[in-house]
């Protein structure tokens, strides 16, 4: 399929050649993405979602420091309530019941994005924002693919009001035993979330959780089974729950690039199918957001803007920093992961019993999860954009942009 691009794309409500951006997904790394690149008064923005109306599934969504001091940097100040998002981004930018199905992109001219509905879109470039199960991931990786880890989550959001009567610590704490664990918090607007989960050998073709739906219902009674030899105080939190959800834990392996063609480029879950360890997916994916805007000023600076767009070149170098700046850490995460989903899997396939004191050890010794809640993702920019500068005195005129 393959069709002619126009010459010039303009911003259609002012005819200025602004540099228009395509935004698949109005997930978190989309809304994200375009509040950040909204900065920069060279930038128009579309975001195309697939869902017809913005609601939330109640999984609740735990956001670490690194994820928050990305969100103020770019002027997000009610980042903790959870419209925060949605009241940062133009209402009239976002158009929902737009699945893309496909995309074409000339690194030439710009990219034209098909939807299901039969119709079409073109930009300059196109944001793939479109979480674990990317469309444009799978557009330009079509080898890409995802694993189920053999972890379900059971999560459940409620009044925080139905725990009246239990006696708990307040704080959110994670317990943690020898199968599964166990995470309880306060939320937002009087809400509570409790979550445990179960592991089973992805291998079995009998497994429990094989068929599960990613949100779909789940069994209250199972949840109890599984707790049911747990602190009492545990039982108290599932006695409290409406309701449980089913998430089947998807990962996949690290991709070798994240931009194709000097004209798409992936955020967030998209980029790095890391299946929500360290409750970590909402803060990388912000972290994502805000370096590819740092990249896109220090390439194409907003405050000697006019209304030229960038060139080809420019474009190119932009993904570079970005993804110089990001896949890194991201790739230090999915090793991370990945070593535990097969920890995870051979010890539910021995089915050895792990001892008090084996439970104990390996709590005390577990990674602290610091470089991730704690990364600071301007100053690995910083760095790369140091090393460049230090290239660029060697190689001037191959890295002019
Ligand atoms: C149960 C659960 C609990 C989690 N808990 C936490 C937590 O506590 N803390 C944390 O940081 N992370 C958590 N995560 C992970 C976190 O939700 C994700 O990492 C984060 O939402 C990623 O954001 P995203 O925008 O990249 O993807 P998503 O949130 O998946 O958003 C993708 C968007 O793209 C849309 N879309 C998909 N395909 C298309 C298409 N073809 N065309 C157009 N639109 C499309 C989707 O409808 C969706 O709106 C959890 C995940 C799950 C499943």
């Amino acid at each position: 399929m393959s069709r002619k691009f126009p010459d010039t794309l303009t911003d259609g409500s002012s005819g200025t050649p602004k540099f228009q951006v395509a935004i698949v997904g109005g997930g978190i790394s989309g809304l994200v993405t375009a509040i950040a690149l909204l900065k920069h008064p060279g930038v128009s923005i579309q975001i195309y979602e697939r869902a017809k109306e913005f609601k939330e599934i109640g999984a609740s969504i735990g956001l670490g420091p690194n994820g928050l001091r990305s969100l103020e940097k770019l002027g997000v100040e009610n980042a903790l309530s959870g419209d925060a998002l949605l009241d940062n981004v133009p209402r009239d930018i976002i158009h929902l019941g737009k699945e893309t199905i496909d995309i074409e992109a000339n690194g030439n001219d710009g990219v034209i994005i098909h939807f299901k509905d039969s119709t079409s879109k073109k930009a300059d470039i196109c944001i793939g924002a479109d979480g674990i199960h990317s469309n444009v991931r799978k557009t330009f990786v079509p080898t890409h693919t995802l694993h189920w880890t053999g972890w379900v989550a059971l999560r459940a959001t409620f009044e925080a009001s139905r725990l009246n009567d239990l006696d708990f610590p307040q704080d959110a704490a994670h317990w943690i035993g020898h199968d599964r664990n166990f995470f309880h918090s306060h939320l937002g607007k009087g809400l509570f979330t409790a979550v445990g989960g179960f592991h089973v050998d992805p291998s079995s073709p009998n497994a429990p959780g094989r068929d599960a739906k990613w949100n779909g219902l789940g069994s209250l009674e199972q949840f109890k089974e599984f707790y049911k030899d747990w602190n009492p105080t545990i039982m108290g939190f599932i006695e409290a729950c409406p309701s449980i959800r089913l998430f089947p834990n998807f990962a996949g392996s690290a991709l070798e690039r994240w931009s194709f063609n000097d004209r798409v480029t992936l955020v967030g879950d998209a980029a790095h199918t890391h299946g929500g360890a360290f409750a970590a997916g909402g803060s990388l994916a912000i972290d994502d957001a805000y370096a590819l805007y740092l990249a896109l000023n220090h390439v194409w600076p907003a405050s000697t803007y006019r209304t030229e767009k960038p060139t080809k070149y420019q474009i190119s170098e932009i993904f570079r920093i970005y993804e110089a700046t990001r896949k890194p850490h991201i790739n230090k995460i999915l090793g991370v992961v990945h070593k535990a989903i097969a920890g995870q899997k051979a010890d539910v396939k021995t089915g050895e019993t792990e001892t008090e004191e084996q439970l104990r050890q390996r709590v005390l010794q577990r990674m602290d999860p610091e470089w991730i809640s704690e990364h600071d993702v301007e100053a690995a920019f910083q760095e790369i954009i140091g090393k460049i500068g230090v290239i660029q005195e060697l190689h001037e005129p191959r890295h002019r942009l």
